[in-house]
């Protein structure tokens, strides 16, 4: 059974690592793609080496243009590498432009798509990530849905029966993986002199927030006037928007590169609130139990804001968003609820792609 997975932004890396270690244990031959989407050595090389990823078999290393140019180029060269090897399956995750390129490239030549992560719905068709995760929901023959939302958001789209399993979602995997190993590994907290409780974590990198410059002071300013510190590990995007709009960074904000994924789980877990744009940020907010805030008009996540656990607040005025962080550090969320399955959906994945020879 020759599986090629089609990866290429940090998230994917995460989502990935824990899948690649059960194909291992389930005999699935793996073949990396990796588009070249996130190249830096902080949002690329780090996950590979920290989370035991395979090496890439190829590397395609196209990034850096607009989406349509990077959607093709990668389509081009995900058919190439297909080519070479004819898998069984094309393996894809969440909605990036990767995502989509892969499932177009495989289709094309009758390969079919595994989707991780599919029937996520924002139902905001602005957002390029929207487009990416419907149209790949749309083409492929097995689904892996995080989340029991997700399975009936295809149902309505009427995508259903033996095609769709809901197996849990992999980064609650990664997290109960990596989650206490962090501890003993990561000297973040040292490094950057902060006190558990102490702090504010946020990240921003959502292209409507980054690219919108009422948006992007707004979220800055709302930081500004927070009591606490803030760490902001910086997305090479807003790093460059924050350059180009010529925005200064408040004093509070301790503006980082961004961490590996080990630092990254110690400053969650030990935030007083983290304040987000990230899909992936905020359900490990949850997993850690903090209280979430996220900049956006919706969520793709609705349990957490269910559960208590995240308050979704658009970046559209300052005090919502700062009234929103203050409610949050006494807000107790639901303890007791696992929306994200049982902390086997990796395994789950494997063993499905393992015993079909589509
Ligand atoms: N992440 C990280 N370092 C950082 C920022 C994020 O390791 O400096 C991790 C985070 O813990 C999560 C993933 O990257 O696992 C989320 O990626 P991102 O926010 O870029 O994408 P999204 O989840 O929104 O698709």
């Amino acid at each position: 059974m020759k599986v090629c997975t089609v990866i290429g932004a940090r998230p994917q890396f995460v989502k990935a690592s824990v899948v690649t270690e059960q194909f291992m244990h389930a005999g699935v031959e793996e073949y990396i793609v990796h588009t070249g989407q996130h190249f830096d050595k902080n949002m690329s090389n780090i996950f590979f080496s920290e989370l035991g990823l395979r090496k890439p078999w190829r590397h395609l290393a196209i990034g850096g243009g607009s989406h349509g140019q990077n959607t093709g180029r990668m389509i081009e060269g995900i058919e190439s590498a297909l080519l070479d090897i004819m898998p069984d399956w094309v393996l894809v995750y969440g909605d990036t432009d990767s995502t989509l390129a892969g499932t177009i490239a495989a289709v094309k030549l009758h390969i079919p798509v595994a989707h991780v992560e599919a029937g996520l719905r924002s139902y905001n068709r602005s957002m390029p990530e929207e487009i990416n995760r419907v149209l790949t929901d749309h083409a492929s023959a097995l689904l892996f849905s995080p989340t029991l939302a997700a399975v009936e958001n295809l149902q309505r789209e009427g995508i259903s029966g033996e095609s769709v399993l809901r197996v849990g979602d992999v980064m609650y995997d990664v997290a109960l993986k990596y989650g206490s190993q962090a501890g003993e590994s990561s000297r973040i907290l040292q490094h950057l002199k902060l006190l558990p409780a102490h702090y504010i974590l946020a990240t921003i990198h959502r292209q409507e927030n980054t690219d919108d410059l009422s948006r992007l002071k707004c979220i800055l300013e709302a930081l500004s006037s927070s009591s606490e510190k803030i760490v902001l590990p910086l997305h090479p995007r807003t790093k460059s928007r924050i350059q180009e709009f010529q925005l200064s960074l408040p004093d509070n904000v301790m503006c980082i590169e961004p961490v590996g994924y080990l630092d990254m789980v110690m400053l969650e877990k030990n935030a007083a609130v983290i304040v987000t744009d990230s899909g992936g940020v905020q359900k490990e907010a949850f997993f850690y139990r903090v209280p979430c805030i996220t900049l956006r008009a919706e969520t793709e996540w609705r349990e957490l804001v269910e559960l208590g656990w995240n308050t979704v607040v658009e970046p559209k005025s300052v005090e919502p968003i700062t009234k929103a962080i203050e409610e949050a550090k006494s807000r107790p969320g639901n303890l007791t609820a696992r929306p994200f399955g049982d902390g086997n959906a990796a395994s789950l994945i494997a063993k499905r792609l393992a015993c079909s020879c589509n």
